[in-house]
């Protein structure tokens, strides 16, 4: 009987810790600004979810909401932005942002100290280097999360094989980096990879993580087509390797309006020996994630910006 990870719980234990060391190290209330642009509405719960997961650890928490391309990228919005960044400990843009704008703009802006996303080059590039300090960089906070998880189950993740499905920057690299750091061995799939290969990569996999952001990514009957196209056992059954894990990332919705993930539960609960929920699994994590980043950078970022500005003035002298 597959066991569902339950991500609201690792959660909420999560958010208690970080309360206590928000009481314990600092004087203050961290600061987090959520950087939102357009007009998404999925954004709009995903903002709500952490502005109240702040107030629960003592984060203070405030949207700042652009809405005008015509006002995008002039002085005054650039101005406007380098205030948010200079006033606020944790700095995060909202994504998806509508196509008038450029992400990396913002993102750029924001010193890696201050990056509780992990999204800037520099946090990104930091995550690759293999001698780097852990302490030096500030993760993703989807991926932490899953590790987050991962550490939570009775599995050796050493020497397995791990495939991600998905490329994206938020997701499937830096998972894919996480788990290749754990020694694991890992092939990522995307859009292009042949849906027969897909397929024979979810089998043959120990630990599944996908973010595809497609509903029924992989279903029964394409487990019966590929079982029938390439015979993988005698009597024509779909196989999987034994103790697996399938993390599904993903949230979609349904013909109902329902939230998913890129497999069914149903599915999940057949192919695998522990497993993430869709919704509970991964989601409240990030949010946990996030909150983390943002004590760290409340409490070391000052740490950081004195040694960038003595990197700074050394140049100069
Ligand atoms: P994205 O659109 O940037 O990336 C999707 C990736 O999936 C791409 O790299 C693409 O190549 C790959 N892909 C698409 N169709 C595929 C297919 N048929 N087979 C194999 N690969 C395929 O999306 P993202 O930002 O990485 O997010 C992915 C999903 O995860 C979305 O549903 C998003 O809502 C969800 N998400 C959830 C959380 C959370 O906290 N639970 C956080 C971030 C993203």
């Amino acid at each position: 009987m597959a066991i569902a990870i339950d991500g609201k719980k690792i959660a909420a234990e999560a958010k208690q810790h970080i309360k206590k060391w928000i009481e314990r190290d600092l004087k203050r209330a961290p600061t987090l600004a959520i950087i939102s642009i357009g007009n998404d509405d999925a954004s709009k719960v995903y903002m709500r979810n952490k502005i109240k997961a702040a107030e629960e650890v003592g984060i203070e928490a405030k949207q700042f909401h652009f809405n005008q391309e015509q006002y995008y990228d002039t002085y005054e919005f650039n101005y406007l932005i380098n205030q948010i960044v200079c006033n606020h400990d944790g700095i995060i843009l909202q994504l998806p942002v509508p196509s008038w704008c450029n992400a990396h703009d913002i993102i750029d802006k924001i010193p890696f100290w201050k990056d509780v996303d992990g999204l800037t080059a520099e946090n990104m590039g930091r995550l690759r280097e293999t001698d780097r300090h852990i302490m030096d960089i500030i993760m993703p906070c989807t991926p932490q999360g899953i590790m987050e998880m991962l550490g939570n189950i009775p599995i050796e993740l050493k020497g397995k094989h791990a495939v991600v499905i998905g490329r994206s920057n938020l997701v499937g690299r830096p998972i894919a980096e996480m788990l290749l750091q754990s020694n694991m061995t890992v092939t990522i799939c995307h859009s292009k990879t042949p849906k027969d290969e897909l397929l024979r990569y979810f089998a043959t996999a120990d630990l599944v993580v996908s973010a595809a952001g497609q509903k029924d990514l992989i279903d029964e009957w394409d487990a019966l087509q590929y079982s029938r196209d390439y015979r993988h056992d005698f009597y024509n059954n779909f196989t999987v390797k034994e103790n697996r894990v399938i993390i599904d990332v993903s949230i979609n919705r349904d013909e109902d309006g329902k939230l998913c993930g890129d497999f069914s539960e149903e599915f999940k609960q057949k192919y695998s020996e522990y497993y993430t929920p869709v919704p509970g699994g991964v989601g409240p994590m990030t949010v946990a994630m996030l909150m983390f980043n943002t004590y760290l950078a409340a409490k070391d970022g000052w740490f950081w910006e004195n040694k960038e500005n003595k990197k700074r003035k050394e140049l100069t002298e």
